[in-house]
């Protein structure tokens, strides 16, 4: 429930609302805006009974949201959430963003080419798993602590921010210190306990959707960092299980703008994951953009053949720096632009 003041509300009939909010056994919220001030009623499963609030001095309306989900919906807030990171990137505004790099860090001078060549092309942030969740147990795991040691020599080295994957909460933890941006993956996208985790960390999360995931769920999942009162969440689309082999997994382009209109939250696109090879990249990357998504995840390997993990969806250098130029045309074609950082 959400709780909206009038613009000439005094901080009193704020502290009053939000006292009887408390006394009433749930969590008050005050979201300050440009006009008025909006208190967000949490930790309710159904319909609150609003009439003792609906009388307070100051109080102008009362809004039920209606979604199974509430701090991440459009009715909670209206206007986009805008990620500011460090360098002055930011996710979520008209600005694209492009975190790219190899699946997983494998080695120093492997991370700082591919982190020197992304950032030659234009990506902002580098992305890159230190753990990694892999379907068996005998593929290359990632390099663990000394993967995010070599992600922060290649963020000194470049400048580039840093998003990697955390699969526990002692991870998170690791992850927090080095990354700027905690990912977690499509494996764990119903791990609550890690999203509770996450949601007490103050970085924000890169979510990927699960592997049969609804919308709906990859929401409620969101929700779940948010309620812990983290409410910095990037959504990430990478595709779902389908029946056909084609592709590794079905690429729901949909996805971004369904997202779009039920959330704030910022959504980007994963081709590399989504497609599961490299020539179906370039052109989901650019549709991609073209439907709206707030950023790209895309996989580049300096030397894809010798990848550890997910060569053969990771693009040549050559081929990224392509997609980069297109990706600005697009971009521009939209009035947006790809992000740059300062
Ligand atoms: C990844 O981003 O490298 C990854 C493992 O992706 P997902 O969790 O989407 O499968
Ligand atoms: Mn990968």
């Amino acid at each position: 429930m959400l709780i909206v003041m009038h613009a000439e509300a005094t901080a009193e009939d704020i502290a009053r609302v939000c006292g009887t909010i408390e006394e009433m056994g749930y969590e008050a919220r005050p979201m300050p805006g440009r006009q008025r001030t909006t208190v967000g009623l949490v930790g309710n499963d159904g319909r609150v009974e609003s009439s003792r609030i609906e009388g307070l001095p100051g109080v102008q309306e009362i809004i039920h949201v209606s979604k199974p989900y509430k701090q991440v919906s459009r009715e909670w807030k209206p206007e986009p959430t805008i990620i500011q990171l460090s360098r002055g990137v930011t996710i979520g505004g008209t600005a694209v963003v492009v975190m790219a790099g190899p699946c997983s860090v494998e080695s120093e001078a492997q991370i700082i080419e591919a982190a020197r060549l992304v950032r030659a092309a234009g990506a902002t942030i580098l992305r890159a798993g230190a753990f990694k969740p892999r379907t068996s147990p005998y593929s290359f795991q990632g390099l663990g602590q000394k993967g995010l040691e070599l992600l922060g020599r290649a963020r000194n080295e470049t400048g580039l921010l840093i998003v990697t994957e955390a699969m526990d909460a002692e991870g998170a933890e690791k992850v927090a210190e080095v990354a700027d941006i905690i990912q977690i993956g499509a494996r764990n996208m119903q791990n609550y306990s890690l999203l509770k985790t996450v949601g007490r960390l103050r970085k924000p999360v890169l979510l990927k959707r699960g592997l049969s995931a609804t919308i709906q769920e990859l929401l409620l999942s969101a929700e779940y960092v948010l309620a812990e009162g983290n409410p910095e969440v990037i959504l990430c689309e990478r595709g779902v299980r389908g029946f056909d082999t084609a592709t590794r997994n079905l690429f729901d382009l949909s996805a971004i703008p369904v997202v779009k209109s039920l959330s704030h939250l910022p959504i980007i696109a994963d081709p590399s994951h989504g497609t599961g090879h490299r020539e179906m990249v370039m052109p989901m990357a650019r549709a991609a953009v073209a439907a709206g998504a707030d950023g790209l995840l895309v996989e580049v390997h300096p030397n894809p053949e010798r990848a550890l993990s997910d060569g053969v969806q990771s693009l040549y250098p050559a081929q990224f720096e392509r997609l980069m130029g297109e990706a600005r045309l697009i971009a521009a074609a939209i009035g947006r632009s790809i992000a740059t950082g300062k």
